[in-house]
Parts: C-alpha cells; sequence; structure tokens
C-alpha cells in the first residue's frame, strides 16, 4: 500500500525543499519569495492563516500540460481540487473546460464564464435537480455511474424533451498505487460501472429515450505517480471500445479522468509528456475525443497556507510547535496522513540547523497534526511558516470546526497581489442560525 506519506530516507531540509521549487526564493531580509513577492507582506496585511495562490504557477502549469497534450486531449479542470471564483476564471481564460461533481461547482464554473458545454458533470451521486439543471444549462458531459442513474437521467431528459449527452464512467479494477482513501477505480469502491457491465449498459444506453451515448470515462485514481495504473486502465478501455464498436455502438469519446500527482516531498512526479505517451500509446489510432480532468497537478503547487507559531510546547520526545493553522483549514495530513513541506519564513531560519519537532494546530483532536519528527529550525512565537503544496484540496476542504473562520486567501500575480476572500468574520459564523421560541421560552 503506497500512502502520501510512505517514503524512505530522512526528510528534506526547509533549504532543500526552497532550492527543489523555482517559484520559490529566499531573499535575505524579505524572508520567502513566491513569484518575488514576499509572503510575509501579505500576511503583515492579513494576518495568519492565510492562503496563498500564485497565478503565474497555475498558468506555466497549464500551458505546459496543454503543450503536451496539443492536438490530443482537452483539458477539463476538476473543479473540486480548488473552486475559487479567481482559479476557475484563471484557467478559463486559458482555454481550460471544467469538470464538477455537484450543483454548486456547475454554478461557480458557469459564473466563472465556463460555457456549459465545456462543463463535464462527474459524480456517484446526482440529485434529480441537479440532472435538471444541468441539462436545462447545455451540459457537454454527464459521466454516469450506475444503471440506476441511466434509468433516472433518461427519465428526466425525456421529460424535458432533451437528449443527455451521456459518457459511461468504467470501474476499471485497475489499482492506482495511491493511498487507499483517494483509489477510486478497484472492484470494491464506489465508483463506475462494473467492468464486465458496461456492454450491456452501453446498448441500453443507445436503446433508452433521451439519451446520446457518446463515449467512456475512466477516473482511477488521485495523486498517482506512475505511469503503469494509467497504461493498465486505459488499455482495458481501449479494448472496451473496440468491442462496443464492433457490436455497431457509436463510440466517439474517452474521458481518460485526472489523477496526476505531483511531488510533496522529493518523490518524482509523473511529466505530462510521459501521460501524453500513454494516451498516445493506448488509444492513439482510435480516432476519439480524449479528455482528461486534472485537478491537484494544475493547483497544488501554486498554493501555499501561510501561519504562524502560537506557541512551542516543551515535551519528550519532540517539541510541539502549534500553529495558528488546523486541521479545519488543511485536513490533508489528518484525512490522508498526507506530507506537506514546512519551511520558515525568515530567510535567517532557513538556514539555522534544524532540530527535530512535530507541527500540530490547536484544535481539540490528536488528528490535528501537519507533521511528525520533522526538521526545522528552532521557531518561536511569531515565527512564521508556509506550508507547502497547499493549492489543491486545501481550502475546498475548510470548515469552521473549533468555531474558527476561515481563513483569508489572496493571489500573487508577477509583482501585484490581490486579496480574493477576507477573512471570515466572527458574526459570520452564526450567519443563518436561529434559536427557537420554545428554546427562547425555556430560558
Ligand atoms: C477528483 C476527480 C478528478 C481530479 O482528480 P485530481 O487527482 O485532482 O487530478 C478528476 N475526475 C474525477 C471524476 C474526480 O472525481
Amino acid at each position: 500500500m503506497a500512502a502520501d506519506n510512505d517514503f524512505s530516507g530522512p526528510d528534506p531540509t526547509p533549504a532543500d525543499l526552497i532550492a527543489a521549487r523555482p517559484p520559490f526564493s529566499y531573499h535575505a531580509m524579505d524572508g520567502l519569495l513566491l513569484e518575488g513577492v514576499a509572503l510575509n507582506a501579505i500576511a503583515d496585511s492579513l494576518g495568519t492563516p492565510t492562503w496563498v495562490y500564485a497565478a503565474g504557477v497555475m498558468r506555466a502549469r497549464y500551458r505546459a500540460l496543454a503543450a503536451a497534450l496539443a492536438g490530443l486531449a482537452a483539458i477539463h479542470y476538476a473543479v473540486k481540487a480548488n473552486d475559487h471564483l479567481a482559479v476557475l476564471r484563471l484557467f478559463a481564460s486559458l482555454g481550460a473546460g471544467a469538470d464538477v461533481v455537484s450543483g454548486g461547482e456547475l454554478a461557480r464554473a458557469r459564473r466563472a464564464g465556463i460555457a456549459p458545454g465545456r462543463i463535464i458533470f462527474s459524480g456517484v451521486g446526482k440529485t434529480a435537480a441537479e440532472l435538471r439543471c444541468a441539462l436545462a444549462a447545455g451540459i457537454g458531459q454527464i459521466n454516469v455511474e450506475s444503471a440506476e442513474e441511466l434509468a433516472m437521467l433518461s427519465a428526466i431528459a425525456s421529460d424535458m424533451g432533451r437528449e443527455a449527452p451521456v459518457v459511461l464512467r468504467v470501474n476499471p479494477d485497475i489499482d492506482a498505487k495511491t493511498h487507499p482513501k483517494i483509489t477510486t477505480g478497484l472492484r470494491g469502491n464506489k465508483f463506475g460501472i462494473p467492468f464486465d457491465a458496461v456492454p450491456a449498459l452501453y446498448a441500453e444506453a443507445a436503446r433508452l429515450p433521451g439519451l446520446r451515448p457518446l463515449g467512456l470515462a475512466v477516473h482511477i485514481g488521485s495523486q498517482i505517480t506512475e505511469a503503469g495504473p494509467y497504461r493498465a486502465a486505459l488499455t482495458r478501455l481501449a479494448g472496451l471500445v473496440r468491442d462496443l464498436r464492433a457490436t455497431g455502438l457509436p463510440v466517439t469519446r474517452l474521458d481518460c479522468g485526472g489523477g496526476l500527482g505531483i511531488a510533496y516531498r522529493d518523490e518524482a512526479a509523473l511529466a505530462p509528456a510521459v501521460l501524453a505517451g500513454v494516451l498516445r500509446a493506448t488509444l492513439g489510432g482510435l480516432d476519439l475525443d480524449l479528455v482528461i480532468e486534472p485537478g491537484r497537478w494544475l493547483v497544488g503547487p501554486a498554493g501555499v497556507l501561510l501561519a504562524s507559531v502560537v506557541l512551542v510546547k516543551n515535551a519528550a520526545p519532540r517539541p510541539f510547535v502549534v500553529l495558528d493553522a488546523a486541521m479545519n483549514d488543511l485536513l490533508r495530513p489528518a484525512l490522508y496522513e498526507a506530507w506537506h513541506g514546512i519551511v520558515p519564513l525568515a530567510a535567517k531560519d532557513a538556514k539555522a540547523p534544524p532540530i527535530a519537532v512535530d507541527i500540530v494546530g490547536p484544535v481539540c483532536e490528536s488528528g490535528d497534526s501537519f507533521a511528525t519528527d520533522r526538521p526545522l529550525p528552532p521557531l518561536v512565537p511569531g515565527s512564521r511558516v508556509a506550508i507547502l503544496e497547499a493549492g489543491a484540496y486545501g481550502a475546498v476542504m475548510s470548515s469552521t470546526y473549533n468555531a474558527r473562520p476561515l481563513a483569508a486567501a489572496a493571489m500573487i500575480d508577477g509583482a501585484q497581489w490581490a486579496v480574493i476572500r477576507p477573512r471570515q468574520r466572527e458574526d459570520d459564523l452564526w450567519r443563518g442560525e436561529s434559536v427557537p421560541p420554545f428554546i427562547e421560552a425555556s430560558g
């Protein structure tokens, strides 16, 4: 079992981490810079915890992926990785479509200016209301995940006098070799239609009213760092395409899903050129419109979470560095045992000899930990740190657990930066709540 934290060898030091990440550098006076902007300046202005996203990094990553896939596959950004309107707008302006998994994400993507025809609706439990809304908008593709959903969609579309553009999501029973909580293409996972059931259901889709079957989709998991699982899944899908076509069924589209992994520590990420090579080798010559749905790869390395040290609690076997950021802000370490780089903002701290510490948040859960036995320079109350690779599955998973207001967010672009979400106010925490009269009266 490969987990995010399944590493060997000593943890990289802050200097190692920054040396391997060209958008970051240390300035002797200003401290850690992202795209040349001092993160301390943003923390001075907005306080901490604060998310910071670099537009230039997102743009460069999108362009690199688009260049590798030019003439091969269209990119539909997976909105769930980071659904901020500024992020969606940036990808929309670069020509991306979107992959959404709820009515709310559909509304966000449209709000950011992504045409409904360039939006794919995925997910294992779309409601009737969400499907109706998607069809009314003229959605480009609905990825159906079960026979039950296919029947429901047929009934809704017929009732509306529409034809739903349908793709069947196949569960290829392939191990993506990633963390169990982000593996989606195994037989026991809730996702997709069992491989062997696809031909009959595809024929059913061609027969049922209100449906226009376009092709197949697969999404085997997230944070995939090897080509093998993609090759295995897409090879199975190519066989399925040939089988369906042999029975006279039209198959024009293949949605290869997302899952491209990034380097959180010092692991080798999957290069776009390698993915392109796998697509060509497995699906080239089938005359299919190919789509991919990357989320993490586009935004993960573009974001950091800035935090301040509240206090350092002396303890055995290691001191606890308690931050003002917590699992309610960035859930990945608690949810997936994920490894995130943590570096000081002060340049002199980055050079100081590291000591081993545990880095935790203040939430009342033992799982509220960002790092264990991590080499970091001695930090003191008020020292600031950046938690790296926080652009994907960060702010979108935040909650207000422990009545902690949602963190502020800023976006950097070139030398400029702007607040893209103010810190949530305390009285926003109970907005919409009411105390019923019978409770008031009992007081
Ligand atoms: C989550 C998801 C994605 C994006 O996954 P990443 O690992 O962020 O690239 C793409 N497609 C579907 C169906 C998903 O559920």
